[in-house]
């Protein structure tokens, strides 16, 4: 059973843009996949369905079998802590720590009041602190996200979704704005990590031969079709 699977997907925007085209992908567990592609080959858009935040206008995603139409209160949120997704923006919580930015990974699909978020469970804590320090963030874990590079925002990022315990990491772009040597590095500790957790990956990457040196599998789109999907080692420079 694939953990992770897409049939024939098509995603038109409210504009009318058509982003997809029944597109097919499936992830076997502990699979890493890459998706290549230039800039508006469809690669976010298949992201966000994968991570459940558009719906499909066309097809279906399924986890371990299970479609997510359909899904409704406990169950939506159950399916949607076992993703963990990682997106260019970051969605960081600026003025706040690192250590409360890697905590919402472990509290956000939790129905806490506000009022009582002060009381965080020693074992959030535990699991919050040590994916930060897989990371190489223990040093910085009372900083500021505002007050960290970029590099190290993107470390912060990663460390939530990980901190989630997920079973599924999706990262679009998670290296876009780093320079080629910081790039390859966050892309290797991401590597690392779902390796050593067995977690079944989705990276959307334009660097290509990162992308052959990490990935699995190679996912080639262009214009909201994919175009190829190969085992990492097949894919030739004439993709
Ligand atoms: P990629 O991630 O490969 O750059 P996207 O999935 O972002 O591609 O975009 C696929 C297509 O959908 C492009 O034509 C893009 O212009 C269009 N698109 C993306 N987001 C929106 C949106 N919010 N509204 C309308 N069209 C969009
Ligand atoms: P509601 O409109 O009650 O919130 P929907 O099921 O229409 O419920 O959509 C809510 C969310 O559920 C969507 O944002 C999307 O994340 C997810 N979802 C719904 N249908 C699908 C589907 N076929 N594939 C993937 N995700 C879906």
């Amino acid at each position: 059973l694939p953990r992770l699977e897409a049939d024939g997907l098509s995603f038109s925007y409210p504009d009318g843009t058509a982003a997809l085209h029944e597109v097919s992908l499936r992830v076997a567990p502990g699979e890493i996949a890459a998706v290549l592609g230039r800039s508006g080959a469809g690669k976010s858009t298949l992201m966000r369905c994968l991570a459940g935040l558009h719906p499909p206008t066309r097809g279906e995603v399924r986890h371990d079998g299970q479609p997510y139409a359909g899904l409704r209160g406990r169950a939506r949120r159950a399916r949607a802590e076992r993703i963990g997704l990682v997106f260019q923006e970051f969605q960081l919580v600026e003025r706040a720590t690192v250590l409360s930015n890697v905590l919402i990974g472990r509290l956000v699909y939790q129905p806490l009041l506000p009022s009582l978020l002060h009381l965080v469970r020693r074992a959030d804590r535990e699991i919050a602190v040590a994916a930060a320090a897989r990371l190489g963030l223990g040093e910085l874990l009372r900083k500021r996200v505002d007050a960290l590079s970029g590099g190290q925002r993107q470390r912060v990022a990663i460390a939530r979704a990980m901190a989630q315990q997920p079973d599924v990491l999706l990262a679009d772009e998670p290296v876009a704005n780093l320079d080629p040597v910081l790039a390859a590095g966050v892309v290797g500790d991401i590597v690392e990590l779902v390796r050593a957790e067995s977690l079944t990956a989705v990276l959307n990457l334009h660097d290509v031969a990162l992308a052959r040196r990490t990935a699995d599998r190679l996912v080639g789109m262009r214009a909201g079709r994919v175009l190829f999907d190969l085992p990492a080692a097949d894919v030739t420079d004439d993709h």
